[in-house]
């Protein structure tokens, strides 16, 4: 196990409470030679009132190279804070800024204050650059969404003239129905768009547009030109079944080429501003990868809750609901342990856990977002998943993280 990360403060207060002291040093007993520890779960670190102490105590006890980080909101870092950080041990902070404007990130943080997080952050870049042998390198983390991403190489060149040294860009998971319209990313993935794209000609030419499938799909008795069009949707369902692909025929004839390419755009501009000012850069694929990789399983990481409860991986340490092509998903945490009854070690080792890394690690699981009946599948649409059509235990085919669309803080 290399990778921890440890939610320290609550997502909601009023039904937990914040990780204890002791349940912290008994954790950092056993991951002595991690390389990444991260404090940032769901709530905001510097809630909990012991966090430096935290990070005092994780510094003295962990291998020198072992990466110390957190996310924050920014908005409790004032120059007391700010120098007990630069002091502490810690190694990186990523600061979420949406926007570095004032109206727009109104909109977008609808319970922060901008000049306060921007003020938190230049306080932390001047106590770094007076203190000479700090750890700590300052980064911000942008959370992408349709309003946002074209001020994204503004931003980036806004945070590269105020001596920011990383960021981290992800996309936007929507909790909220209304929030999935805002969405940058395509979720049909790369496989599917290269199946599809082979017949774009015929698909151009018999004008097979979203609205003209909606309508034949709902016929009993159709024409010529109607059949020939359904032949080639059918051609396009063979060749992805050949190729191991699927196909989502509806959300594919709504796919916007020239939006995606715009963004592709974009980060090509972003990435260029963020090596003129040398900064570290993470942007998240446009579209769902061909290729799955999990990176919490590859490098071997834990969640570990307030309470103290082991979970494997960024998307199941919590329950929750989101959307993807207006399809309501539920996820359902999945604990794999309690600190409070078993060491990191035995939890780590069980065969449960063993398993379920092994399931992950061998990516023999469909892409639900690009299958055909994904709205109306019991298996994936179940609140409380049990197994994917193909007897899968692991609820990994429905999932965007392995597939790069979503970033977060790492050594
Ligand atoms: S579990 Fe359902 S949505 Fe996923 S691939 Fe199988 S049939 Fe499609
Ligand atoms: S593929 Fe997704 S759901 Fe599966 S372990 Fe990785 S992050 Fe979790």
């Amino acid at each position: 196990m290399k990778n921890t990360t440890i939610s320290t403060s609550p997502s909601n207060s009023l039904l937990k409470t914040d990780m204890d002291y002791n349940l912290f040093k008994k954790i950092l007993k056993e991951i002595s030679k991690i390389e990444f520890l991260c404090l940032s779960g769901i709530g905001e670190p510097l809630l909990h009132p012991r966090i430096i102490d935290f990070i005092e105590l994780a510094r003295e006890s962990l291998n020198n190279k072992t990466t110390i980080g957190f996310n924050s909101n920014g908005l409790l870092i004032d120059n007391r804070t700010a120098d007990r950080l630069v002091h502490s041990g810690l190694d990186k902070i990523a600061i979420s800024i949406d926007s570095t404007d004032l109206d727009l990130y109104a909109k977008i943080r609808r319970n922060s204050d901008l000049d306060i997080v921007l003020a938190g952050m230049d306080s932390i870049i001047k106590k770094i650059s007076k203190t000479p042998g700090t750890r700590l390198i300052p980064g911000v983390q942008i959370v992408l969404m349709k309003d946002n991403v074209s001020f994204l190489p503004e931003m980036i060149h806004y945070f590269g003239e105020r001596g920011v040294r990383f960021l981290i860009v992800s996309h936007m998971l929507p909790y909220d129905m209304n929030l999935e319209s805002n969405v940058v990313y395509d979720a049909n993935s790369e496989g599917a768009v290269a199946v599809f794209n082979k017949y774009r000609n015929e698909i151009e030419e018999k004008n097979i547009t979203y609205n003209f499938y909606h309508e034949i799909m709902k016929k009993f008795l159709i024409t010529k030109d109607e059949r020939d069009a359904i032949g080639v949707i059918m051609q396009i369902m063979e060749e992805a079944s050949f190729v191991g692909e699927y196909v989502n025929i509806r959300n594919i004839l709504k796919r916007e080429e020239s939006s995606i390419n715009e963004i592709g755009e974009i980060f090509d501009k972003t990435a260029w501003i963020a090596d003129k000012y040398n900064m570290q850069i993470e942007l998240p694929a446009i579209i769902p990868r061909a290729d799955r990789r999990c990176d919490f399983i590859e490098e071997e990481s834990i969640f570990i809750d307030t309470e103290g409860y082991i979970y494997p991986c960024y998307m199941l340490w919590h329950s929750y609901t989101s959307f993807i092509h207006g399809r309501k998903k539920f996820v359902k945490k999945m604990r794999m342990g309690d600190l409070n009854k078993q060491s990191i070690r035995e939890i780590w080792e069980q065969r449960k856990f063993r398993k379920f890394r092994e399931d992950v690690r061998s990516y023999n699981v469909p892409y639900c977002t690009d299958c055909n009946l994904s709205s109306c599948c019991d298996y994936v649409m179940a609140e409380d998943f049990q197994y994917d059509c193909s007897g899968n235990t692991i609820p990994c085919g429905d999932c965007l993280w392995c597939k790069g669309i979503f970033k977060c803080l790492s050594s």
